[in-house]
């Protein structure tokens, strides 16, 4: 259980960072946050943030779409996140949540000439889909909030709904997760994870107007596979029957990390366990956000001194 958070404006003791039943994000969904690991490193007996920075950078984004004035820039937001993990003590893994949200305490649904605050937690956390490694997954019977209805490029507390439908709705189909079609039926990605295909040996995803979360665990895959593997991304739209019939597929997000996707509609997807792309990706993407890998030692922020 985490101790402090950082609420309006200072680090108070957990407890303390309470809101009122009449708070406007929680009746009406007004908020931005953001999902953050933090990665434990034995050998050099210290805690790394993976990325920090682009994280705050997406939340000022999310922020300026939801009229959200964040008293903090991204660079003051990562030195906070710092010192809330300093104060924890953490020795282990975990997640950090912060939150930017509509907080007055009245009736009426607008984003303008309300009061905006800030706040932060951070708690252990370990894998996001449990069980055995390898997700069975359903194509949702929900379709992605679209772009011109709740846009998903923004991480919307209110739009989280739409990721909780369809989250559900594989448990209940007793599969682990969701594939998430937009409006016009193409693939967009899992309930809250960006989503590639192999085929061919060569890794495709979703573009950004396929109303996905612009995943920084995405530009992170795409980045090192290229350079590490010389493996490219073709971004273009994926269409359902295609699914069926890659070679592999695997999630990804901060959250999931890397998870190799085995099932989906109850077809078999390669030969029904992780593939050796998804597998080489898992293996340095591990590495790298422990710090263990130099050239990509900058994306690790070390909590620490
Ligand atoms: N899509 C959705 C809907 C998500 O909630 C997440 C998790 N933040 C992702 C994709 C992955 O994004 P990231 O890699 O930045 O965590």
């Amino acid at each position: 259980m985490p101790k402090y958070a950082f609420f309006k404006g200072s680090f108070v003791p957990i407890e303390n960072a309470k809101v009122s039943i009449m708070t406007h994000a929680f009746n009406y969904g007004t908020g931005c946050f953001e999902g953050i690991r933090a990665y434990w490193n034995a050998d050099e007996n210290q805690l790394f943030v993976f990325r920090l920075l682009e994280h705050f950078q997406r939340l000022h984004r999310s922020c300026k779409i939801l009229h959200i004035r964040l008293p903090y820039s991204p660079e003051e937001l990562s030195d906070l996140l710092v010192e809330l993990l300093r104060r924890e003590g953490y020795r282990e893994d975990c997640y950090i949540r912060p939150i930017a949200y509509k907080a007055d305490e009245i009736i009426g649904v607008r984003l303008h000439n309300l009061t905006d605050e800030f706040a932060m937690f951070a708690t252990p956390f370990g894998r996001y889909i449990e069980g055995e490694l390898g997700a069975r997954v359903i194509i949702s019977p929900w379709r992605r909030v679209d772009d011109n209805a709740i846009p998903a490029r923004a991480k919307i507390t209110g739009s989280y709904i739409n990721s909780a439908l369809s989250k559900t709705a594989a448990a209940m189909a007793g599969c682990d997760e969701a594939i998430v079609l937009t409006h016009d039926g193409h693939v967009s990605e899992g309930s809250a994870e960006n989503l590639f295909l192999v085929r061919n040996g060569k890794l495709i995803t979703p573009p950004v107007t396929d109303d996905i979360l612009e995943g920084i665990t995405r530009e992170t895959v795409m980045e090192i596979a290229l350079a590490e593997f010389g493996l490219e991304t073709e971004v273009r739209h994926v269409d359902r029957s295609e699914l069926y019939t890659v070679d592999e597929a695997f999630f990804c997000g901060t959250g999931v990390q890397i998870e190799p996707i085995v099932e989906i509609d109850h077809r078999i997807i390669g030969d029904g366990a992780m593939g050796p792309i998804t597998q080489k990706v898992y293996d340095l993407y591990f590495d790298i956000v422990r710090g263990k890998v130099a050239k990509y030692r900058h994306w690790c922020t070390p909590v620490y001194r």
